[in-house]
């Protein structure tokens, strides 16, 4: 584990190296600067080079993680529900016993698309350690959030700029892209 870090640490200076990460004033007072920037991520968005947006995003996605710490956060799991797709309530009722009727029945319920998501917020899976407690079998958009390693950066451009509103990672990368634009 403790190699692990070692050399998770040394990828990122060496990234340093390379070019320069952007500085940890960033994340001072990130909700403001966020709000206030949102024009000029929508303006990013619409006109960035989706395979340029692409190439950067594994380094931009694996430095904000390395900075910011979801378990002092959990701003998702408090406050927005995952879609729960049929494999997902088939993984997560049998790892509670549950027949998956009940466990709809229990937790879910069907939004205005038609997608099960949660009847009750925060996420009655969230413990107060802000740990989840189904981790290894959660909903795939839980495992995905906040898609700062995919496209759907790209081509969701209002869920991308909402998230940036609540989500510092995603902030922090769209601050990446703009720095490096
Ligand atoms: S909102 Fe973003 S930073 Fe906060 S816990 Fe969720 S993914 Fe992590
Ligand atoms: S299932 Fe786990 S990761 Fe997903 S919203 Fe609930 S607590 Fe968060």
């Amino acid at each position: 584990m403790i190699f692990e870090y070692y050399y998770r640490i040394q990828a990122l200076y060496l990234a340093a190296m390379a070019k320069e990460l952007l500085p940890d004033s960033v994340l001072t007072n990130w909700q403001k600067k966020s709000a206030d920037r949102q024009k000029l991520y929508k303006q990013y968005l619409q006109r960035a080079k989706k395979n340029d947006v692409l190439k950067q995003l594994p380094d931009l996605h694996e430095e904000a993680f390395s900075k910011i710490d979801c378990l002092q956060c959990a701003a998702c799991c408090k406050n927005y529900s995952p879609r729960f797709k049929t494999p997902d309530i088939k993984r997560i009722s049998k790892l509670l016993r549950m027949k998956e009727g009940e466990f709809v029945e229990t937790y879910l319920r069907e939004d205005e698309d038609g997608d099960f998501v949660l009847q009750q917020l925060p996420c009655p899976f969230l413990g107060a350690d802000h740990y989840c407690s189904i981790y290894e079998d959660r909903p795939s958009d839980c495992h995905r959030f906040p898609y700062t390693d995919e496209d759907i950066i790209i081509k969701r451009q209002p869920l991308t700029l909402k998230n940036a509103t609540f989500c510092p990672i995603t902030y922090y990368v769209l601050e990446g892209l703009l720095k490096n634009k």
